[in-house]
């Protein structure tokens, strides 16, 4: 009865909660807690055996917003840990070990994958990531196609829909991904003053930029296609050597592949930009070029293999119907892409890729290159076919002349 009322952890708290839960640590061992969380709803903590270094991870969610002290409904947390435990079945290479889940007081425990390193800040140290491209896209195509209806029962699909609504998180990327960056309505944007007017003609004054994003938003919120991560930007992403682990499914629901696949794009665009701006080695800005590129087409040809292999509903198992699927999720991809990079720069959750770019000057260029980036993939989703012409779109808008 002891743990039936949710109350926040603290480094001793945790410590003899975990004895009394769980089995991992000896009872006479000595063990030590930190707290690592960044974020604004959850706290993580470390649980360290002093002798045998063995350690684990306890991720809690609070009830409260750490920032604003607003409530939050707790699903958020009941679907990270589903959702891990559902990647440990069909993606078990790609996510860390979950030993227990607590749904009262709202803690998942799980594999400490403290080898692993942040895929954003890696990249941001000018690091190649090798396999990056094939393990992603495996990760994506392997995580959601046995979700869709082309493969899963259509009464466990429509059950697994209901079971997955997370109407708090999407409510969150529906404001601050499809919505804030192009009106500003809750005043809530950050912009560089440098940038303001630049910002205001591009995307609050655009009327057919903001009506294409609202056809986004949409489908954002109607397209139950499958079971998609939510959140997958680079720091949710970890690697070491050629492997990686992806954490943090708290935005998980059911949504439109393509929200995954652009989400992930959109951030290694920012490392890119970094790269450019900051003229780093020739070779891994070739390899992040050649990475984004083979991301989609990778992407493509796993996909469509995997559709082969497991359709099963009769209107489906249809080469035609299959294709125009496919370049669904690929004008979404796009889409998505192009939202997440304005979103990044104008909205108020930015990344370091952009912020830490020292030279305000050069950080006013990057920021309206990747404006520019992002309208263009939203406005021209139809055409982007291949993973060169992402690449591509990027070269060229680079040559602009951004100076006045
Ligand atoms: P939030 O939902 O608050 O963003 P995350 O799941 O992203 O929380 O975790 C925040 C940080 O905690 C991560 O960036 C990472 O440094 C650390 N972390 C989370 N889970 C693990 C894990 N299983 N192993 C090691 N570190 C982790
Ligand atoms: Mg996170």
């Amino acid at each position: 009865m002891k743990y039936s009322q949710h109350f926040l952890f603290n480094t001793e708290t945790i410590i003899t909660y975990v004895r009394e839960k769980l089995n991992i640590f000896k009872n006479n061992s000595k063990l030590q807690a930190e707290e690592i969380g960044d974020g604004n709803i959850n706290y993580v903590f470390r649980i360290r055996d002093v002798n045998s270094n063995k350690t684990i991870i306890i991720k809690q969610a609070d009830k409260l917003l750490r920032s604003s002290s607003r409530p939050i409904e707790s699903k958020h947390n009941y679907i990270e840990a589903n959702v891990l435990r559902l990647y440990g079945e069909v993606v078990k290479d790609y996510v860390p070990k979950i030993y227990y889940y607590d749904p009262n007081m709202l803690a998942i425990i799980m594999e400490d994958i403290r080898d692993f390193k942040n895929l954003r800040l890696t990249l941001l140290n000018g690091k190649i990531v090798s396999k990056f491209a094939d393990n992603i896209t495996s990760f994506i195509v392997n995580s959601t196609l046995i979700t869709t209806d082309i493969v899963m029962d259509s009464f466990v699909k429509k059950d697994n829909v209901s079971k997955y609504v997370n109407k708090e998180m999407c409510k969150i990327t529906e404001d601050l991904v499809f919505a804030e960056p192009f009106s500003n309505y809750k005043n809530r944007n950050i912009v560089l003053k440098d940038n303001l007017t630049f910002i205001e003609k591009e995307l609050y004054k655009d009327t057919n930029l903001i009506y294409e994003v609202a056809k986004l938003k949409d489908s954002f919120m109607n397209n139950s296609q499958a079971l998609i991560h939510g959140d997958l930007h680079t720091g949710s992403i970890f690697v070491k050597g050629d492997k990686i682990k992806i954490i943090d499914p708290e935005f998980a629901f059911y949504g439109p592949i393509g929200y995954d696949l652009g989400c992930v794009v959109a951030n290694l665009f920012f490392s890119l930009v970094n790269a450019y701006i900051n003229n780093k080695n020739v070779n891994f800005i070739n390899w992040l070029e050649r990475t984004i590129a083979e991301i989609i087409d990778f992407f493509k040809i796993k996909f469509l293999r995997k559709y082969q292999e497991n359709v099963l509903d009769i209107s489906f198992k249809n080469v035609k119907f299959m294709n125009w699927y496919y370049d669904n999720i690929l004008k979404d991809t796009a889409g998505c892409c192009g939202c997440e990079l304005i979103r990044r720069v104008v909205g108020d959750s930015k990344v370091i890729d952009i912020t830490n770019i020292g030279d305000i000057n050069k950080r006013i260029i990057a920021e309206r290159i990747l404006i520019k980036c992002g309208k263009t993939f939203i406005l021209e989703r139809n055409n982007l076919k291949n993973g060169s012409d992402y690449v591509e779109i990027l070269s060229n808008i680079k040559k602009e002349d951004f100076s006045s």
